[in-house]
């Protein structure tokens, strides 16, 4: 994992919450204008970093995210999202992830980190396992995390160099609504693909777009944060890529009333992998994009292509009545394609478009 002759360290993607967790350290290092290459892998150059200023950021966003401080605490965390963490334990693990050689332990059992892939030395009573240390999204994780795409066991060993990473895994996740009356229900979601410059855009693009629309529903934000990259990013995509964008929606909800007892439940949504592809290419993105029109959209998210030939002639009868001076009652036909149905420019352009966004569908399917 570390390079030898520079202190500079390469971390490479694996299964979702390591790679939140690293997404989550680049945000930190960003807030403290460090650099780093991100391509596929992420590579960090570790010389000018301490402690200190890494704990500081942290906190400020862990403090802003999850309503929890572990400044100047020595104990009294065990209910806190880290469980049982003082501000010098955290500090500890930031330290060991900067150092040259952070497993420095030597022991006589050889355990490979269920994050990093990298096999260290350690002992039985050193022997660090995922547990809700590492996130109370794994309290109950027989349930809630074998079911990832890497298939995870809660007994997974996690390396010194990955614990800080893991505990950073909060800070990308973005609030969709639900959040009644502060810190209560709540859904939060997160992007996560095979490689850390998609997941790091994907989950910009999602969050620049709810600031913009509230779009609480989980298929639009995914599918409309997938245009969003195809029209700016104008890149291709490979096939195995794509089949591996998937959503992780972790939900915080109260499972006993009067125990006021809260449990963190982590589900899995992808759109399918035909759909995942239309949106991605550029240039049906951008159609949909000028089109602007949500019913539209919706009928390319739920796979109705064929529909968008029918929308077509009801818009193109429409435009006939509008010019015949003709009103268009709300029961018209068209009123189930088109929103901005009775402004005749508006429907004069999404005719012209339809037609092409439909043929170029039917291309790529
Ligand atoms: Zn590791």
């Amino acid at each position: 994992m570390t390079d030898n002759n520079k202190n500079t360290i390469t971390l490479y993607p694996s299964n979702w919450l390591y790679n939140a967790g690293v997404v989550g350290f680049l945000r930190v290092l960003e807030e403290l204008k460090v650099e780093y290459q991100i391509e596929e892998c992420a590579k960090i150059e570790l010389d000018k970093l301490n402690e200190d200023k890494i704990f500081e950021v942290w906190h400020g966003i862990t403090k802003d995210k999850l309503q929890i401080s572990y400044k100047g605490k020595s104990r009294g965390t065990q209910r806190y999202y880290y469980a049982n963490q003082t501000e010098k334990s955290l500090k500890n693990k930031i330290k060991t992830l900067l150092q040259i050689n952070g497993e420095t332990k030597k022991g006589r059992i050889n355990l490979c980190c269920a994050f990093c892939g990298y096999t260290y030395p350690t002992t039985k009573s050193k022997l660090k396992v995922l547990n809700q240390t590492y996130g109370n999204v794994l309290l109950g994780s027989e349930k809630s995390f074998p079911n990832t795409y890497w298939m995870l066991k809660s007994r997974e060993f996690i390396c010194s160099k990955c614990e800080f990473i893991i505990m950073c895994h909060h800070i990308p996740f973005i609030g969709i609504g639900l959040d009644k009356a502060k810190n209560k229900e709540q859904t939060e979601i997160f992007l996560n693909t095979p490689f850390f410059i998609l997941t790091k855009d994907l989950n910009q693009f999602a969050e620049n777009f709810l600031k913009r629309e509230k779009e609480n529903e989980i298929r639009k934000l995914f599918a409309s944060t997938l245009i969003q990259w195809a029209i700016k990013r104008r890149a291709l995509l490979g096939a195995w890529t794509i089949m591996n964008i998937e959503v992780i929606v972790k939900r915080r909800i109260l499972v006993d009333k009067t125990k006021r007892k809260w449990e963190t439940i982590i589900d899995y949504f992808d759109l399918p992998y035909h759909i995942t592809r239309i949106l991605l290419d550029y240039e049906i993105a951008n159609l949909i994009n000028m089109i602007g029109e949500e019913k539209i959209f919706d009928l390319i998210v739920s796979g109705k292509f064929s529909e968008l030939e029918k929308a077509n002639y009801f818009v193109l009868r429409s435009i006939l009545k509008l010019k015949n001076k003709e009103k268009i009652s709300e029961n018209d036909p068209v009123t189930k394609y088109v929103d901005n149905y009775r402004d005749l420019n508006h429907l004069a352009k999404v005719s012209s478009l339809l037609p092409e966004l439909y043929a170029k569908i039917i291309k790529t399917l």
